[in-house]
């Protein structure tokens, strides 16, 4: 667990660890550490954050994984959306942006293939 290892190197006390509630991170979750001695404060993702080119929108790299495994298990979009469903958690990505990631994903299999 974060908090048995998270530590003020400041103080050398441990953590308090807070779960942040966000709409927009689909299966990634944020916490913010904070120090109860000192008030030092870290925030921090449970996944990396993929942003595509310089100022392109960003969005994180568990979401994109997801999408592409129920789209290989064969179970795509609805898959994904029952599976959040009985999680009780945020879809990742809306139908749209699923489709236009699929297409990209399709393009890379067909630029893939055409190496091979
Ligand atoms: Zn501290």
């Amino acid at each position: 667990m974060i908090k048995s290892v998270a530590f003020c190197p400041t103080c050398k006390v441990n953590l308090m660890v807070e779960h942040i509630e966000r709409q927009k991170l689909g299966l990634c979750h944020a916490f913010q550490l904070n120090c109860s001695l000192c008030g030092k404060s870290i925030e921090l993702t449970s996944s990396k954050e993929v942003r595509k080119g310089g100022n392109g929108r960003y969005s994180y790299d568990v979401n994109g994984r997801s999408m592409i495994a129920f789209h290989e298990l064969g179970d795509g979009f609805a898959g994904m959306m029952n599976f959040c469903g009985i999680m009780n958690i945020m879809p990742p990505l809306n139908r749209t942006t699923y489709s236009d990631k699929i297409t990209k994903l399709h393009d890379a299999y067909m630029f893939i293939c055409q190496k091979a």
